[in-house]
C-alpha cells in the first residue's frame, strides 16, 4: 500500500476497512470507492466491484437481467478527465447481481 500524506503533512495510517486517519492531526479520511474497484478489460469494459459493499448507494433501477426494481450504483472515470464518468449499476438481487454501464 503506498504512504498517503494528510493536508497537513502528517502519514496516514490505515484505521478500519476503507478509512484511513492522520496521525498529526487525527483527521480521518475514507479512501475512494473508485480506489477499491478494479476495471478489468478483459470482461468487455465491465467493472467488477468487490462482493459485500452495504455502503453503495442503491436507486430505483430496473435489472435487465431479472427485473429486480432496484440497482446499486456508482460513477467511474474510465475515460479522459474531461469527458463525464460512467454511471454503473449492479442489481441488488443477490442471486442475481448483473453489473451494467449506463452513460450520462
Ligand atoms: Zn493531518
Ligand atoms: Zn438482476
Amino acid at each position: 500500500m503506498p504512504i498517503e500524506f494528510c493536508k497537513c503533512g502528517g502519514m496516514l495510517a490505515p484505521k478500519g476497512k476503507n478509512v484511513v486517519a492522520c496521525r498529526s492531526c487525527g483527521s480521518e479520511i475514507k479512501k475512494s470507492l473508485a480506489a477499491s474497484i478494479t476495471e478489468s478489460r478483459e470482461k468487455k469494459d465491465i467493472v467488477v466491484i468487490e462482493d459485500n459493499r452495504p455502503d453503495l448507494p442503491s436507486t430505483e433501477k430496473q435489472c435487465p437481467v431479472c427485473g429486480n426494481d432496484r440497482a446499486y450504483w456508482w460513477l467511474i472515470q474510465t475515460r479522459s478527465a474531461d469527458e463525464p464518468p460512467t454511471q454503473f449499476f449492479r442489481c441488488t438481487n443477490g442471486k442475481c447481481k448483473h453489473t451494467w454501464r449506463e452513460y450520462k
